[in-house]
C-alpha cells in the first residue's frame, strides 16, 4: 500500500497498556499525532497488577529510546531481583539475594504513569472501549459504543483479547490449565510474609501446584496461588467471594508447610486469573494499515517474564517501520521480526509453566534455577 502524506497520516492505537503508549510516545518522537483508545474510564480505574523486571536489551532499551531511562531509573528497584525456591516443606533450596542479570524491578503503575506523562495531553482517549472495525475508503472505521471515527492505519495493542486481531488471524487464546490467584499483602502488616519473599522473589512448588510472593513498591507484596484447574471451575471462582475461593486452595494445599500456607491464609484477595496463550510461533498474513504488537500479537503465560518487555520491544521495531519508508513492506518486515522473536520467548514461557506446575516437584525447577546462576 502506497502511504499517506507521514505528517497527516492518522493512526489509532487500540489500547493504553505498556505496549500501546510506548508506541504513542515514540511516534510522537518523530512528530506523528496518533490517537490512543482505552476502554477504561481513566488510568487508576483497575489494579494494574505486580512488579515487572525489565529486561536489558528490550525492556529498558524502549525506555532509552523512548527518552525516559531517567525517569525509568529514578522509579526502579534493583535491590528487589533476589530469588527464593522452596519445597513443599518449607525447606529453602535456592536463595540468591545478589542480582545476577541487571533486570530492575519496577512497578506496572509506575511505568503506566511514565508513560503517560511523556504523552502529549489528549493523546489517549479513555472510556472507548472499541467494538468493531471496519475497512473503509482505503482506510478503517473504528466503532465503539455509540460513536464510530475513521483512520489510514490501525494498531492492535489491546491485549490478549484483542478486537483487532481477529482481522489478521484466525489463532484464539487456548486456556493453559493454570489459573493463579492474586493476593496482596502490606509489608508493615505481614513480616512473616515479607521475611518468607526475601529481597525479591520466592517461589514454592509442589506437586502441580506453586506458590508465588514478589516485593513490589510501596511497602506491598503480590501474591499468586498457582492451582491447575479445569478452566470452567477458574471461570467459576471469578464469581465467588474471596473467603469461598480461600477454601477451595486451602483444600489444596492441604500438607504444605504452615509458614507457606500463611500465603493463602492472610493475602487480601485480588482476583482469580486463569492463564491464556496464543499457539507458540502465532503469526499472521500482513495487511496493509494493520497489524499487532504486545500480547495482541504473541500472548504466553507468564514463566518467561518477558511479555511487557517485549511489548515495549515490539513498539520500538513498529515505530521505526511506520517511519521509515512509505509503504506498507516495512511494516511486514516488522511483524517478521516480532514473531519470531516471540516464538523463542513463548517456547520458554510454556516450558516454565509445564515445569513448575508437573508432578515432578521442584527437583527441575532447582535445576533450571542453579543453570541460571551459572549463565
Ligand atoms: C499474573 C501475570 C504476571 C505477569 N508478570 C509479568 C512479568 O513479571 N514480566 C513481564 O514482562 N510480563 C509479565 N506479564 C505479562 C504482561 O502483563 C503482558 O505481557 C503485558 O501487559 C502486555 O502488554 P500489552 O500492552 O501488549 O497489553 P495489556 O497490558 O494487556 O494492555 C492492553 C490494553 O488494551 C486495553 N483494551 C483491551 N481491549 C480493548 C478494547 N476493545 N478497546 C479499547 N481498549 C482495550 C486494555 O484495557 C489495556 O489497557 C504478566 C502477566 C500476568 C497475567
Amino acid at each position: 500500500m502506497e502511504r499517506k502524506d507521514m505528517a497527516t497520516e492518522r493512526i489509532a492505537i487500540i489500547g493504553g497498556g505498556p505496549g500501546g503508549l510506548m508506541l504513542a510516545r515514540l511516534l510522537q518522537r518523530q512528530g506523528k499525532c496518533p490517537v490512543v483508545l482505552e476502554r477504561d474510564q481513566h488510568a487508576q480505574e483497575r489494579p494494574q497488577g505486580g512488579s515487572l523486571d525489565m529486561h536489558g536489551e528490550t525492556g529498558q532499551y524502549a525506555m532509552e529510546r523512548a527518552g525516559l531511562r531517567e525517569a525509568f531509573v529514578a522509579a526502579a528497584r534493583p535491590e528487589d531481583q533476589g530469588d527464593r525456591l522452596y519445597n513443599a516443606e518449607g525447606t529453602l533450596l535456592f536463595d540468591r539475594n545478589e542480582p545476577t542479570d541487571d533486570r530492575p524491578e519496577i512497578d506496572r503503575s509506575v511505568l503506566r504513569q511514565i508513560l503517560l506523562n511523556s504523552l502529549a495531553p489528549g493523546t489517549v482517549r479513555w472510556g472507548r472501549r472499541i467494538t468493531r472495525i471496519a475497512s473503509e475508503k482505503g482506510g478503517f472505521l473504528v466503532y465503539g459504543d455509540g460513536w464510530s471515527e475513521q483512520f489510514d492505519g490501525v494498531i492492535g495493542a489491546d491485549g490478549a483479547w484483542s478486537c483487532v486481531r481477529p482481522l489478521l488471524s484466525d489463532a484464539v487464546p487456548f486456556y493453559e490449565g493454570v489459573t493463579l490467584v492474586e493476593l496482596g499483602f502490606d509489608v508493615a502488616r505481614h513480616p512473616r510474609i515479607s521475611k518468607l519473599t526475601g529481597s525479591g522473589k520466592m517461589l514454592a512448588v509442589g506437586d502441580n501446584r506453586a506458590l508465588i510472593t514478589q516485593r513490589n513498591g510501596y511497602g506491598h507484596i503480590r501474591g499468586y496461588v498457582g492451582v491447575r484447574v479445569a478452566e470452567s471451575v477458574a471461570r467459576e471462582w471469578g464469581k465467588w467471594s474471596g473467603e469461598r475461593v480461600r477454601q477451595a486452595l486451602r483444600d489444596a494445599f492441604a500438607g504444605w508447610a504452615p509458614e507457606l500456607r500463611d500465603v493463602i491464609e492472610t493475602g487480601e484477595f485480588i482476583g482469580a486469573r486463569p492463564l491464556y496463550a496464543l499457539p507458540v510461533g502465532h503469526s499472521w498474513k500482513s495487511q496493509a494499515g494493520l497489524t499487532l504488537l504486545g500480547d495482541a500479537a504473541h500472548l504466553m503465560s507468564p514463566f518467561s517474564g518477558e511479555g511487557v518487555n517485549l511489548a515495549l520491544a515490539d513498539a520500538v521495531e513498529l515505530a521505526d517501520a511506520l517511519t521509515s519508508v512509505e509503504d506498507w513492506s516495512s511494516v511486514s518486515r516488522y511483524e517478521h521480526i516480532v514473531c519470531a522473536r516471540a516464538t523463542v520467548a513463548a517456547e520458554g514461557a510454556a516450558q516454565g509453566l509445564r515445569s513448575v506446575f508437573s508432578s515432578k516437584g521442584v527437583e527441575h525447577v532447582l535445576g533450571h534455577y542453579r543453570a541460571r546462576m551459572r549463565t
